[in-house]
């Protein structure tokens, strides 16, 4: 129903434009360029505009009005603000399917490397209604959800953990009561518009195979793809993949769509050869997608189900963990120490031969699964998508730019567009569009957040644009704009 409704916005928009142009022609006694000069709100002037969808791969002007694209046209436009974009690319905003951190100093990072649309999908929230309501109008950048089924067992099985399980949710196997309610809460989450379903067995390790599967049973009834943290490949144990199996299984049981999350660290040795099932997978028709960012490193809780039994490794094993918010190397000591008090920690996921073949694969999406507190993070929240332009596309070219801009705009739309049809709307620089709008110097783009400063703002990216209103401008945040709306699925 949401999804009519803004098609038929989106024709009214285009409906719009035409009047305005009639008028313009009518009006008598006015010169044309006067006349004209009133006509779009935002005018993206001569850039190489590239849309992944039609192949448009050409210098054209972009004309915006009412937070829609009203005309792409190699003519010149005239608008009340004109961006001068010679020499630079002008693409869809990038679309996140992986964003932990959801709020002021997270959303203006993500900005500023490009993103326009982040969203929460592998943890997702136990209160769908609650969460979107608390970021309406005061969202720099477009944000959405899923329903987690993460938060939902944290909520039934009373589990002290922050934003992931270190209780009864990890390591207890829930009653049939306990499970009831579980869906039950997954099932609320997406009748409120979730626009997917969340889950982690690898953080919910008690989770049965079959209480896996029963939450896939009701993402399919909506739907709703599955966005899921698979369990742990075992250290040692190439060519085993249980848990890439488990959830393959239950999306070809369920029907489910299925999206395995950040690939190049899950996949552990595996990651070439889980790719090839996941293209063998869709060749037999089914709905599998992945991600990944393009980092060696990943981070998480250190309290998670992932750290139990660690403290009989060798010492080198402490070392090779990093923790941002002192910038400190563990020990057997501290990592018993922190393990108490909590907090994120950074540590070794892959090698860069399997990120890289993660990351240049047609298969893959782009998703930074980022998160910063107080400039403490990952540096793939600030810096993901400008690494993979700056540094595969332009210094390694081994990726095409065309291609790349397709795994982080068009594809993540489409994975979500069956389920929420306002991401038709997104993705894309055609007419009727979100003006939704990533501008950048292709020569000049680069990720700089690092482990040490994982704040720091990509360099190259010199306008973005959300629902037509610029959140960077000359390649500085705006402040004070709120433009970032809900993407959200159909309420039921
Ligand atoms: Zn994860």
């Amino acid at each position: 129903m949401l999804g009519n409704h803004l098609q038929k916005t989106a024709l009214a928009a285009g409906a719009i434009g035409l009047a305005l142009t009639c008028v313009t022609l009518s009006i008598a006694g006015k010169t044309r360029a006067t006349v004209a000069s009133e006509k779009y709100d935002v005018v993206i002037a001569n850039g190489r505009v590239m849309d992944p969808e039609s192949g448009l791969d050409a210098v054209r002007s972009v004309g915006i009005s009412g937070g829609k694209i009203v005309t792409v046209s190699s003519g010149a436009l005239a608008g009340k603000t004109t961006i001068d974009a010679k020499g630079l690319v002008v693409a869809p905003g990038f679309i996140d399917l992986h964003q932990h951190g959801q709020d002021a100093e997270n959303y203006g990072a993500k900005a500023a490397d490009g993103v326009t649309t982040a969203l929460e999908l592998e943890v997702g929230v136990a209160d769908v209604d609650s969460w979107y309501t608390a970021r309406e109008g005061k969202a720099l950048i477009n944000y959405g959800a899923s329903a987690g089924h993460i938060p939902a067992r944290m909520v039934v099985m009373h589990d002290p953990g922050q934003l992931l399980p270190s209780g009864d949710a990890a390591h207890r196997e829930a009653t049939p009561a306990e499970i009831e309610e579980i869906l039950s809460l997954v099932e609320k989450g997406l009748r409120r518009g979730a626009v997917a379903v969340g889950l982690g067995p690898a953080y919910t390790e008690a989770a049965t195979n079959w209480e896996i599967t029963q939450v896939f049973r009701v993402a399919a009834k909506y739907h709703a793809s599955c966005h899921v943290h698979i369990r742990s490949v075992i250290p040692g144990s190439e060519g085993h993949f249980e848990g890439f199996e488990e959830v393959i299984a239950a999306a070809a049981i369920s029907g489910a769509p299925l999206h395995i999350v950040h690939i190049q660290s899950t996949g552990g040795p595996n990651v070439v050869h889980e790719l090839q099932m996941i293209s063998e997978a869709r060749v037999r028709g089914m709905d599998v997608t992945t991600e990944s960012y393009p980092y060696t490193m990943g981070m998480t809780s250190i309290q998670s189900a992932l750290f139990d039994g660690k403290e009989n490794e060798a010492d080198g094993y402490f070392a090779s963990l990093l923790w941002p918010a002192t910038g400190e190397h563990l020990t057997r000591e501290s990592f018993a120490r922190y393990r108490k008090s909590g907090g994120m920690v950074i540590l070794p996921s892959n090698t860069q031969e399997n990120v890289d073949a993660a990351i240049e694969s047609p298969l893959t999406m782009i998703a930074s699964d980022g998160h910063l507190h107080e400039g403490k993070g990952h540096p793939r929240t600030a810096g993901t998508y400008a690494r993979v332009l700056g540094h595969y596309v332009r210094e390694k070219r081994t990726l095409d730019l065309m291609t790349a801009l397709r795994k982080m705009t068009l594809m993540p739309a489409q994975r979500l567009e069956k389920r929420a049809p306002m991401f038709k709307e997104k993705g894309r620089i055609r007419v009727g569009a979100d003006a939704d709008i990533t501008v950048f110097d292709p020569e000049r783009i680069l990720d700089k957040a690092t482990y040490e400063k994982p704040l720091q703002y990509s360099e190259g990216i010199q306008f973005v644009l959300v629902n037509g209103v610029a959140v960077v401008k000359d390649g500085k945040l705006v402040d004070g704009v709120f433009p970032g709306r809900a993407a959200r699925a159909p309420i039921s």
